[in-house]
């Protein structure tokens, strides 16, 4: 038995997870320290701007806890939630439906699914950029995650032809996340019909990513993957965080949808984890049938707040010198390009330390080797977002006057 004390040694699997978005956080204290106003325009969360949820979804939530729904859930969610979940699913063309998993937030069931589904040594295709859960909830796995590029000079689409050749005999699932975080990309229909008949073609699952599904621009409508393809392994995953402005609920879903007698063991497996777990948060989960398919007005109205500065985040990066940024098309992110002859890590640096506007490089989510971005999070008021743009505008004339 060893006698000396030392300190407590961190697993090995800890060193490659990385989380860009809150990561920045230790240069934006610096800033405070010395006295600068911080501008957040890093973490996706509109509940610190000015969104509100809707007042059903409240007092669905509220009854509950009053009639004490405080115990534990079923582990896979209460009925009446996941009736709620599979309706809305069946809306967006979604059939083949052999199982619901109600989870604290989207990420849980991202989570449960990766774990049901790969073994160490197995690997994944997720989008590069794309939001950093997957790559660290894959290296808590011992998975690999192999990042496939979104094509900048194609709306940040994906391209199947790229992904079909990294896919090899021990990819096990594909992950599109539509719209995207952090392009804003949306994914067009013939893109998604090739990339759901490579995931048949190569009898892989694909990870839906769908939760910025409601928070689309120019009247654009959404196109859940699952419904063009009936025969393919799918689970979209969802949830209340984004478009109806609660995150700190925790509540999201996965949903598996495939073809018959093929996705039994994969649902039992999920199931395992869901109750080893014992259940989500229970009075929230009531504020799921209070909301899924009754919020329309809410919703638009979030979504034509979030356009304007969609429009007014576009017009400032792309008068900017040196910097561009394809308009996002869904979602509340812009990743503006920077062709400075300076690194994103220093541009942001600069940013935050000599402005406290807080923006997160885009190496920290995936970008083509010799590029440099930045995601912005659009959801401030326009007045914030335009001091924030100043200080951008001002950090880059600096380089551009060189
Ligand atoms: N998926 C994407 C693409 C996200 O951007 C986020 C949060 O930012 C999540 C999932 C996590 O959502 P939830 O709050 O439901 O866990």
């Amino acid at each position: 038995m060893p006698t000396v004390s030392r300190p407590v040694r961190p697993a090995r699997r800890t060193q490659n997870i990385r989380y860009a978005v809150r990561d920045v956080l230790a240069l934006a204290e610096e800033a405070k320290a010395a006295g600068r106003e911080l501008l957040h325009l890093n973490v996706g969360d509109p509940n610190i701007f000015d969104f509100a949820p809707c007042e059903a979804l409240v007092e669905a939530t509220v009854a509950a806890i009053r009639s004490n729904r405080n115990g534990y859930a079923p582990s896979s969610g209460i009925p009446e939630a996941v009736a709620a979940i599979t309706e809305e699913a069946h809306r967006g063309g979604i059939r083949n439906i052999h199982h619901v998993a109600v989870t604290s937030g989207a990420s849980e069931a991202i989570e449960l699914a990766l774990a049901a589904l790969a073994d160490p040594g197995d690997n994944v295709l997720v989008p590069s950029p794309g939001y950093p859960l997957y790559t660290a909830v894959l290296a808590k796995l011992d998975v690999a995650g192999r990042g496939y590029h979104l094509d900048e000079s194609n709306h940040w689409m994906p391209d199947p032809e790229e992904i079909r050749g990294m896919i090899d005999e021990r990819t096990r699932a594909l992950v599109l996340i539509n719209p995207n975080n952090p392009t804003g990309c949306q994914c067009d229909e013939a893109t998604l019909r090739r990339v759901l008949e490579l995931c048949i073609e190569h009898d892989i699952v694909l990870f839906s990513d769908e939760i910025y599904d409601k928070l689309v621009f120019d009247g654009r409508t959404h196109i859940c993957s699952a419904s063009l393809a009936p025969e393919a392994k799918v689970i979209t995953f969802n949830g209340l965080s984004k478009s109806y402005v609660v995150p700190g609920f925790r509540m999201g879903w996965g949903i598996v949808s495939g073809p018959e007698g093929e996705m039994e063991a994969f649902c039992e497996a999920m199931g395992k984890m869901e109750r080893a777990r014992l259940s989500a948060n229970h009075p929230e989960q009531y504020a799921i049938p209070a909301v899924l398919g009754k919020a329309d007005e809410h919703i638009a109205g979030v979504v034509a707040k979030m356009q304007a500065r969609r429009d007014l985040t576009v017009e400032r990066l792309n008068a900017m010198p040196g910097i561009s940024c394809v308009p996002p098309q869904g979602a509340f992110y812009a990743f503006p390009r920077i062709d400075l002859g300076v690194s994103d890590e220093e541009f942001c640096r600069r940013v935050i330390r000599e402005h406290g506007v807080i923006i997160v490089p885009g190496s920290g989510f995936g970008q083509v080797a010799g590029t440099h971005h930045f995601r912005v999070v659009f959801l401030p008021p326009e007045d914030v977002l335009n001091r924030a743009y100043d200080a951008i505008e001002a950090v880059a004339r600096s380089y551009a006057g060189h």
